[in-house]
């Protein structure tokens, strides 16, 4: 038996307990239904476990030399090459994926550019609060999920915050208010207690929100006698009544704030609710945590940032990074790319569909473990082990912590980490 951290989410509880004779996974204990499925990732049925290139119209095995050498052909004849996602890869192939871009003067981007990395962005000039799973785990008062359905996508999530005691309370769950700021009533709802909030705001309107309680903290009583965003004014004391009043708040943005269509001055403006009433807080504070899903999304920003002052969307040229504002979809938008190399991520099927038909009119290189919509019109596919399972690195927890992932299993037919690929794709075009 050995305890090992899971891959399934950007939790990466650490307390997962698996029974392995070295060869399969006999027994995964302590971990939610979706972890258990990334655990079973290794034997799926949409495994990818030979390369691939399309062939008359459809994707044939070939050796690793020929999908290899497709790879450098398909880069070599590329002069604005894209990179994008490494959220499901550990620090070091982020790092590799960096050093590729750089290699062949290519603009590299994580897929929480379309995510938490605008909230990373914005908090530059606002600033941010942020706070620890093990803070809140022991003293947190005050859980608010906004645009987030924790349930679901980041299942223990609420366990261990919401359900656990602490350290240093004799109280748990019994003290600890949850508000939901959602339009939809999601899977989340179903563990609010007497005490708790529903909030049913109306879509869209959260900006609305989030100004009312700005001013009302500002100018008491100026909360509209008809309520805002569908909440009446009670509903809007009762929510600042709780930001103001918490020992130790948290704010779990999720993706209905981090979606890309929500405009980034929602989030600035609710940094600015949440510096303000931290600033009016005699003993108290709310923090931030951001909901990104795949596993290591807070990694891309943890290596990028350090090195190149920027967490995502890094052009190079003649090896040296150049000014830029661009993000994955700019780039797409203005089909300023002639040839993608997809690592981990599925955006044929994420991304709008203007955008994804634009992606697939050009050659693409996709680097993953199983087959996706993007994989399926790929020109070569190149198949990697499974971190977390096959292979091991560093990851960053959604609240920023390093989580260290670890090898379980050798993978199937010898195939490579994202790390070791990148790593042979480098030499091989410094070889050619
Ligand atoms: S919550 Fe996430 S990290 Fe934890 S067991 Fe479930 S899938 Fe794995």
């Amino acid at each position: 038996m050995k305890k090992v951290p899971c891959s399934g989410c950007s939790l990466l509880c650490d307390d997962i307990i698996i029974k392995s004779d070295g060869l399969y996974i006999d027994e995964v204990i302590g971990a939610c239904l979706k972890g258990k499925e990334r655990f079973d990732q290794i034997t799926a049925k949409n495994r990818i476990l030979a390369p691939l290139i399309h062939k008359n119209g459809q994707l044939e095995k070939v050796s690793w030399d020929e999908a290899l050498n497709k790879t450098i052909e398909l880069i070599k004849d590329s002069e604005k090459p894209l990179l994008y996602g490494f959220s499901n890869s550990s620090c070091e192939a982020q790092l590799k994926g960096i050093e590729l871009a750089k290699t062949i003067n290519g603009f590299i981007d994580s897929n929480a550019t379309i995510c938490q990395g605008k909230v990373l962005e914005i908090a530059k000039e606002t600033g941010i609060t942020l706070t620890t799973i093990t803070e809140l785990i022991n003293k947190a008062d005050l859980i608010i999920l906004w645009g987030a359905n924790a349930a679901e996508s980041i299942p223990r999530l609420l366990n261990k915050v919401l359900f656990s005691r602490g350290k240093y309370r004799m109280t748990g769950r019994e003290i600890k208010t949850l508000i939901i700021v959602d339009p939809v009533q999601t899977a989340s709802f179903n563990v609010m207690g007497v005490r708790d909030l529903s909030l049913f705001i109306e879509p869209n309107k959260d900006l609305d929100l989030i100004r009312a309680l700005k001013e009302e903290c500002c100018t008491v009583d100026s909360f509209p006698s008809e309520g805002v965003a569908g909440l009446d004014s009670d509903d809007l004391k009762r929510l600042l009544m709780h930001l103001s009043g918490t020992e130790n708040g948290v704010i779990f943005i999720g993706q209905g704030l981090l979606s890309p269509q929500i405009e980034s001055h929602v989030i600035k403006e609710l940094l600015e609710l949440i510096q303000l009433i931290n600033l009016k807080q005699q003993k108290g504070r709310i923090s931030v945590i951001l909901l990104g899903g795949h596993f290591n999304m807070t990694g891309f920003d943890q290596v990028s940032l350090p090195i190149y002052g920027k967490n995502g969307g890094l052009q190079f040229n003649e090896g040296q990074l150049v000014d830029t504002n661009d993000t994955i979809i700019s780039k797409i938008e203005n089909d300023d790319f002639d040839c993608s190399i997809i690592v981990g991520t599925d955006p044929i099927s994420h991304l709008p569909y203007g955008l994804s038909k634009k992606l697939a009119s050009r050659p693409l290189i996709v680097i993953d473990n199983r087959k996706s919509a993007t994989s399926h019109i790929a020109d070569v596919v190149l198949p990697t082990a499974i971190t977390g399972i096959e292979a091991g690195g560093l990851c960053y927890r959604l609240d920023q912590v390093p989580i260290e992932l670890k090898k379980i299993l050798n993978p199937p037919s010898k195939i490579p980490s994202d790390e070791e690929l990148l790593s042979q794709i480098i030499e091989k075009l410094e070889k050619t």
